[in-house]
């Protein structure tokens, strides 16, 4: 699978927060059964017991980073072993001593809450840098990919290709065949462009029926021949829905290839190839406008 692809389909971060709050739950009951608000009843002591634990077994240790499940699981078992200490403690009627336990839990359960929130904050971000139709990347996610590129490309001598691609007419698909089948050409357009890229490159939604490729090479014309091939291959694909419906597209591409040492902003950069793209629409859509940006 390639690499956007494979990203629409990571978890979101509901079970994580379900678990985080299920372990915030425990926590409260943990504290409920020591002060003698409730009674112990069933209460999960075991780690294997506890919701959060159920969901480590089940492969949710999996989504904790490698190197921070040592720590991870020491500081659950922790608050484990604390809670049921505060809890025996309870049953002694030691009153001052479950206070000493309590601290230590919140303390543990502070890593283990740490932990999960972090994995949730990072699903969100990689959520927020994808486009939930496609599954691509978004325009958030190219900023940091340019920088990196023009920086690479600085290193090794390489050229950086931007294409920024529209698809012909495509008002007329909605008016024809209904939004919903509009937005299902919009997948598999975005399914060609991934498979006609080499692997190292990529491939964003940049917005509505534009999207961007981001290359590199060793020549500039190799990104004019990307380009060409895009066109071409979407020209000839049949576009299909659930129901085989078949229509054809055109993209309209405007493709511009910076030499190394070309210093060049990314406005500057986004109107060249704008205006670009706006040629190829004014000479009949369907076709490659390209420019080549070297240094004086
Ligand atoms: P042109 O060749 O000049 O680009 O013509 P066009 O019809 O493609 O361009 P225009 O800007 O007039 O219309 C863009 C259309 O793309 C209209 C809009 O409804 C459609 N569109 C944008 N985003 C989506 C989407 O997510 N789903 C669907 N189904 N349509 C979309
Ligand atoms: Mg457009
Ligand atoms: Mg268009």
């Amino acid at each position: 699978m390639r690499r956007s692809f494979h990203l629409i389909s990571a978890d979101t971060p509901e079970d994580l927060i379900q678990v985080y709050i299920d372990h915030q739950n425990w926590k409260m009951r943990a504290y409920a059964c020591a002060l003698g608000e409730i009674e112990e009843g069933d209460f999960p002591f075991s780690t294997d017991e506890c919701r959060l634990g159920i969901w480590l077994n089940a492969g949710g240790i999996e989504q904790i980073p490698e190197q921070e499940r040592a720590t991870f699981n020491a500081a659950h078992e922790q608050v484990h072993l604390l809670g049921y200490k505060a809890l025996k403690e309870a049953r002694k009627q030691h009153p001052e001593r479950i206070v000493e336990f309590l601290n230590d839990m919140e303390l543990a359960s502070d890593e283990v809450c740490r932990v999960l929130l972090e994995r949730i904050e990072d699903v969100f971000t990689r959520l927020a840098s994808l486009d939930s139709l496609t599954g691509l990347p978004n325009r958030k996610a190219f900023d940091a990919q340019l920088s990196y590129n023009v920086s690479l490309s600085n290193r090794h001598g390489l050229w950086v290709g931007l294409i920024l691609l529209d698809i012909d007419h495509f008002k007329s698909v909605n008016d024809k065949y209904g939004h919903d089948y509009g937005d299902q050409v919009l997948v598999e357009f975005a399914k060609i462009l991934e498979c006609t890229v080499r692997l190292e490159d990529h491939v964003y939604r940049w917005g509505g029926e534009e999207f961007a490729v981001l290359v590199f090479d060793k020549t500039p014309d190799g990104i004019e021949l990307l380009a060409e091939r895009l066109r071409d291959r979407v020209e000839s694909s049949a576009m299909s829905d659930d129901d085989n419906q078949e229509s054809r597209i055109t993209i309209s591409c405007g493709a511009v290839s910076i030499a190394a040492d070309v210093t060049i902003s990314e406005k500057e950069l986004f109107s060249k190839v704008d205006r670009l793209l706006y040629n190829a629409k004014k000479q009949g859509r369907n076709r490659v406008c390209y420019q080549t940006l070297e240094s004086n």
